[in-house]
């Protein structure tokens, strides 16, 4: 996969674990820059790290360094210069040091410039955000990112505040823009209106335009300047990536594990880009910012936890403070417990830099699709991902390596993937529907869900008559020993042709006296390879529901579809894999994310992790391998080969898994 614009390279593989510190400063700050130098160099070392991302101006608007720029408003109560501090000691340490600058939630620039804000579908003008096409840009963030950058020789910007935070603006500007672009077509006002996706995807060009404005600009004096804007080109911006920036990176703030990090990672690994993830070091119970459910640190095994998922993929962690002592410096026990996570982070860079994917199931994040769907304002957020995210996660308890692809990354390297999912995407575009069915043909395995499959893929490829589509309702699907319920916002109530039914629905889990002739999925081979189609939204609601039935039933449907598996693990349900290859070997990580302690609605904290096993894993090879070992966490294992005509299998066998083991499998 190739960008259009080259990225200036990341700072090596060695460079993974990073810290970034905010303050968000206000003029009620007392002692702002009071920072000792000597002492926040040794902070840094103790942290073992490898790059740093430091405040500059937060969300207040006030700068936390003495900037000169026209404009720029420095904070009224600063003691010294923080940015400054912060270079030195990073120098004296060897690191890289990046800065944080909040740009369209800018509060002061909000205040001082009315004119600037966006302005909303009643035509109030927003107190928390700016119009990206408002002359900000050009008037205060790109002089004030230069002087910061040039004074201090600062090696990247990550930029906050941004598509996370924006809403489509009704200002003038944007409505003129809008009438170039869409001709009569009104502005839309509500979701409702037909425009409404045309309208987000409108706002969201707009703003990756702006993006590129500002990245242009330091790019062009400062060359080796990286640049980073928070959020953008994740999980909910499928398509090329098109920004002019040097790296991904997201901020986690869910107050609850691993969800959103096993999906996210799953897609920005596969953007051709750096990549970081950043774990918030504290959180609040469920909430982010209720003042009765005060602040604490995560406990450790959560960090790791999620930590795991970021280094198998490639990614670089990073760990988000912000500090209760104010004058820029860091509370000794807890860099204490930076440390320490750094450290079981070290442990695993080594063997996770350098490492390939090793495909398996692709599930797809289709932009064509995404951009017909928005069902929100919010630029990021407002997309459907539920059956996405059900999809994977049916697959992953199936012990199968995932990974989330747009159409860009997909179909480039299509041929790799053993099974290809299109969860619920009935809007993917022409090029993808001819490639994916050459590849079918040509042996690949598809799996289809979702009722308007055959006007997008054609009964005939799917082996059906597609029969009636049916408005939301319950229906019955065949599951392990019993059926269960499934509820979907669309069904179709097909016929078989030349495909198979997989088992009938039912109007209870009373087959004998309910059931209907209509499949409850149908299978069909199509030239060398397989099609499965599931006739509703079975991962949405799997996402949503999580019933245990329901995993049987699309767990059935994936093994059946069959296909390449070079690899089959044998599991308890909390083990996901992440596949990787070496050049000397392939690395099957194996993360537990069992939640440890606690079930109740308040326990929302990962802690006290149970070991599991024992895993089972076979494993396809040319050859006998010349060894097979656990990388770090201690368990035993013991493996065997049995060989065949061609190759052979090798058989391992580990007895736990703590929280993320590696079998790395040398040939
Ligand atoms: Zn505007």
């Amino acid at each position: 996969m190739k960008h259009a614009y080259a990225p200036i390279p990341w700072y090596g593989s060695d460079c993974r674990l990073g810290l970034h510190v905010d303050f968000h400063a206000s003029a009620n700050d007392v002692e702002l820059g009071a920072v000792d130098v000597d002492a926040l160099e040794s902070q840094l070392r103790c942290m073992n790290l490898d790059f740093v991302q430091i405040d500059s101006k937060g969300g207040g608007g006030f700068t936390s360094y003495y900037a000169k720029t026209p404009g720029a408003t420095v904070c009224p109560v600063l003691k010294g210069d923080l940015v400054k501090a912060w270079r030195l000691a990073t120098r004296r340490v060897g690191l890289p040091l990046h800065a944080h600058w909040i740009a369209m939630s800018d509060g002061l620039a909000n205040q001082q410039h009315p004119d600037w804000r966006r302005v909303d579908e009643k035509g109030a003008t927003d107190s928390e955000r700016l119009c990206y096409r408002s002359p900000f840009v050009d008037a205060c963030m790109i002089p004030q990112l230069l002087e910061l950058i040039g004074d201090w020789e600062i090696d990247g910007i990550w930029v906050d505040g941004e598509a996370w935070h924006m809403l489509p603006c009704w200002c003038p500007n944007c409505l003129a823009a809008w009438k170039e672009a869409a001709g009569e077509t009104p502005a839309p006002s509500t979701p409702a209106d037909a425009a409404w996706s045309r309208w987000v995807m409108f706002h969201r060009s707009g703003f990756d335009d702006y993006v590129n404005r500002y990245a242009d600009a330091i790019h062009a004096r400062f060359p080796n300047c990286r640049i980073c804007d928070n959020w953008s080109l994740t999980l909910s911006q499928p398509g090329a990536p098109h920004l002019h920036v040097d790296f991904i990176s997201s901020d986690d703030a869910a107050p609850y594990g691993v969800e959103n990090i096993r999906h996210e990672a799953r897609f920005v690994s596969t953007r051709g880009l750096p990549w970081d993830f950043m774990q918030w070091l504290f959180y609040g119970n469920r909430v982010m910012h209720d003042p009765t459910q005060p602040q604490t640190v995560r406990p450790l095994e959560q960090i790791q936890q999620a930590a795991a998922y970021v280094l198998a993929l490639g990614g670089n962690h990073q760990i988000y403070e912000q500090p209760a002592r104010r004058d820029g410096g860091l509370i000794d026990w807890r860099v204490d417990r930076i440390a320490a996570i750094n450290c079981w982070c070290r442990q695993r860079v080594d063997l996770c830099r350098d490492a390939e994917p090793w495909e398996d199931v692709a599930v797809l994040n289709s932009e064509h699709h995404h951009e017909r769907h928005a069902t929100g304002a919010n630029l990021l957020w407002s997309f459907d991902m539920n059956a996405l995210r059900g999809a994977v996660s049916a697959v992953l308890a199936r012990h199968r390596g995932v990974d989330i692809v747009d159409e860009w990354a997909l179909l480039p390297r299509l041929d790799r993937f053993a099974v290809l999912i299109v969860p619920e995407q009935e809007d993917v575009s022409d090029d993808l529907v001819s490639a994916v069915k050459a590849w079918v043909h040509n042996g690949g395995r598809l799996l289809l869900s979702g009722a308007g499959a055959p006007e997008r893929w054609g009964a005939e490829f799917l082996g059906v008559e597609p029969g009636a589509i049916a408005a939301a309702a319950t229906w019955h699907v065949p599951a392990g020993d019993g059926r269960v319920p499934l509820w979907s916002k669309t069904w179709r109530l097909a016929a078989v042709t030349k495909a198979c039914g997989l088992g009938v629905l039912s109007r209870n889990d009373d087959l004998l006296r309910s059931q209907t002739p209509h499949p409850a999925a149908t299978i069909h081979t199509v030239g060398k390879g397989v099609v499965a189609w599931l006739p509703c939204d079975a991962f949405a609601f799997y996402e949503r529901s999580r019933y245990a039935l329901i995993r049987e039933f699309l767990g059935g449907v994936l093994d059946t579809l069959g296909g390449r598996r070079d690899l089959r693990i044998r599991a308890p349900l909390a083990v996901e894999p992440i596949l990787r290859r070496r050049a000397d070997a392939h690395v099957i990580h194996l993360i537990n994310r069992s939640g440890g302690f606690g079930t109740g609605p308040s326990d929302s904290a990962v802690e006290q992790i149970p070991p599991v096993g024992p895993i089972e894993i076979e494993l396809a090879l040319s050859a006998c391998p010349d060894a097979v070992h656990a990388a770090w966490e201690g368990g035993a294992l013991t493996w065997s080969w049995t060989p065949a005509a061609t190759g052979g299998t090798a058989l391992i066998r580990l007895d736990r898994l703590q929280i993320h083991e590696a079998i790395v499998v040398k040939a």
